[in-house]
């Protein structure tokens, strides 16, 4: 096991992570609904993906009560 031959003061080990913040995303507007999404991929609150539907949204499927 490598062993440390010096102790990493507070300030040595702070200064460090200095650089480890996570930054914010950068997301876009959804062109069908305003939305904010993460860029290349489907809108998450209406399915659109390049002004095409690629996910039904829940309303727009006909559910059959008397099947099943
Ligand atoms: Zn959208």
């Amino acid at each position: 096991m490598a062993v440390q031959q010096n102790k990493v003061s507070k300030s040595r080990r702070n200064n460090r992570r200095a650089h480890d913040a996570l930054v914010a995303g950068n997301p876009n507007e959804c062109t069908n609904c305003g939305e904010l999404k993460r860029p290349h991929h489907v809108c998450p609150s209406c399915g659109h993906y390049a002004d095409r539907e690629v996910i039904a949204s829940a309303d727009d499927i006909e559910l059959d009560e008397d099947a099943a």
